[in-house]
């Protein structure tokens, strides 16, 4: 399915000015540190907002950066995400900090001057432990303001509503591309604007076009949608 550039922009418009009004405030959406960023990705993977809401400022506060969680032994970091669940989250975490920040880290602290930097290209976040498509690409644009997509299960929900009017819950793989390659065409080049654009996707998602019964109703976007719109 072909989307022109004038429904492209009249959707990323109303998007926008719907998120500037209606956008949570949460505390990974107040920084730029990759690290910050990453923990929230990785914790937001398989946990509700309010839940990692009460464990991020608590875990952040026991490894502030990727050099104290490269160092930290493997009980403290599960002691740390305990009450999460799916610790081999943590575990690839661990993993990723120990890589990244791992040059001149021994048991006993760190040694010597690594640079402890996450890329900012989604290539190569892609390759370290436990980040994905979806992970590199949040990190990329979340961190650095990489005009990058990232599609996670609300916003290919969105996305398939909206451009593909299909209001099913799984995607096969082909419908899957289509939509990484729609949110490619529709993500501004700006960075800023970037960031708020896969932002606002997201809230959408996660506020008004939710999985069982979206609220077309108060929909910012629902001129544009083919669902939403229908009859
Ligand atoms: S109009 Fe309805 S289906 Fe379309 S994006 Fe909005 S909430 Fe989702």
């Amino acid at each position: 399915m072909r989307t022109t550039a004038a429904q492209r922009r009249h959707f990323t418009r109303r998007l926008l000015t719907w998120f500037a009004r209606a956008a949570r405030d949460l505390p990974w959406r107040r920084t730029r540190d990759p690290y910050r960023v990453l923990v929230s990705e990785v914790m937001l993977q398989q946990t509700q907002v309010s839940r990692v809401r009460e464990y991020y400022p608590r875990f952040l506060e026991r490894f502030p950066d990727l050099r104290s969680l490269a160092r930290a032994k493997p009980r403290a970091v599960r002691e740390a995400w305990d009450g999460l669940g799916y610790y081999a989250r943590a575990r690839n975490l661990h993993q990723l900090a120990k890589r990244v920040a791992g040059r001149g880290v021994t048991d006993k602290g760190v040694a010597g001057d690594s640079v402890a930097e996450l890329p900012e290209d989604p290539e190569e976040l892609i390759k370290l432990p436990g980040i994905g498509r979806y992970t590199a690409g949040a990190v990329a644009s979340f961190a650095y303001e990489k005009p990058v997509p990232a599609v996670d299960t609300n916003v290919a929900r969105v996305l398939s509503r909206v451009f593909f009017g299909n209001s099913r819950q799984r995607l096969s793989g082909n419908r899957q591309r289509r939509i990484w390659s729609l949110a490619a065409a529709l993500i501004p080049k700006d960075g800023k604007r970037a960031w708020k654009f896969n932002q606002a996707l997201m809230e959408l998602g996660a506020l008004v076009c939710v999985a069982r019964k979206p609220k077309c109703a108060q929909c910012p976007v629902r001129p544009d949608c083919k669902t939403g719109r229908a009859p």
